[in-house]
């Protein structure tokens, strides 16, 4: 594992998820293997243009593999720095980071579990889903849900990709709801909370990681606690 050296990281590819949010592959081509656990984070630094230097945490979105990259979802903050100079950044452009971090990791032995995100919180749970359905032995045929809140239809990432790997795994649930969905919107409508007790109530031998701002985190966990959960089967990681 490469833990708390700093590496430089070069933008590969950049593709446009919605209007504010990116989906960024990098590299690192000081080294030949990056060694991670699905759900784990990265700290980026740059220097500002006033010369103070900040660093900003962010989840990687892809699964490890046998090489140096990884991938980012991110959207772009009102008036912050790091979420729009990466945002920013061309083709070939570097920036340094550091890690990987992080304690927000798949805890065995896998049970029925229910991932819970909204918006860019999709970033450790796409790792983490590529990684288990890429190998019986890793989900063991364990039931999982997804369940990914967004406002509209034009804000759900991943979608496609996420429909491809429940048609291909009868035992992943994906589930995208939406707050402001059009008339046409054919899924689950509210937000992510609305949902939670249809899925956990009476399943407390179950497991539950959830991941984005620090309401919706709340929200869930408290949820979940009243319908007797134990917290400790309850995972988080909040952004904000
Ligand atoms: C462990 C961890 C993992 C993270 N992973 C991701 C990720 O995968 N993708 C991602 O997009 N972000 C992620 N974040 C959030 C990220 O670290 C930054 O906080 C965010 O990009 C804002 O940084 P900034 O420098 O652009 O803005 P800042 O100058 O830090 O913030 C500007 C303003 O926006 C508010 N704000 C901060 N973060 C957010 C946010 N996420 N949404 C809305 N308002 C916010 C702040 O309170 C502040 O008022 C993660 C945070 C943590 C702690």
């Amino acid at each position: 594992m490469a833990g708390f050296q700093t590496h430089p990281a070069r933008l590969v590819r950049s593709v446009p998820l919605s209007e504010l949010t990116k989906h960024l592959e990098f590299e690192m081509p000081a080294i030949s293997r990056f060694g991670f656990v699905p759900g784990q984070w990265l700290s980026f630094q740059q220097v500002k243009p006033d010369g103070e230097e900040l660093t900003r945490a962010y989840s990687i979105s892809s699964p490890p593999g046998d090489d140096a990259r990884f991938a980012l979802c991110l959207n772009r903050v009102q008036d912050g720095f790091m979420s729009n100079f990466l945002c920013d950044m061309k083709e070939e452009d570097e920036i340094r980071c550091q890690g990987p971090f992080g304690d927000f990791i798949l805890r065995p032995p896998i049970r029925d579990t229910i991932f819970i995100a909204t918006g860019t919180g999709i970033a450790p749970f796409r790792s983490m889903l590529h990684w288990l359905l890429g190998d019986e032995s890793r989900h063991q045929g364990r039931q999982l849900w997804l369940l990914f809140g967004n406002r509209t239809e034009k804000d759900i990432y991943y979608h496609d990709e996420f429909l491809g790997l429940a048609a291909e795994h009868p035992n992943f649930h994906y589930c995208p709801t939406l707050s402001r969905g059009s008339t046409e919107w054919q899924v689950l409508r509210g937000y992510v909370q609305d949902h939670v007790a249809g899925l956990a109530k009476g399943r407390s031998d179950m497991q539950a990681y959830i991941c984005g701002l620090d309401k919706m985190v709340k929200a869930n966990r408290e949820l979940l606690k009243s319908l007797g959960w134990d917290r400790k089967s309850i995972r988080y990681e909040k952004y904000d």
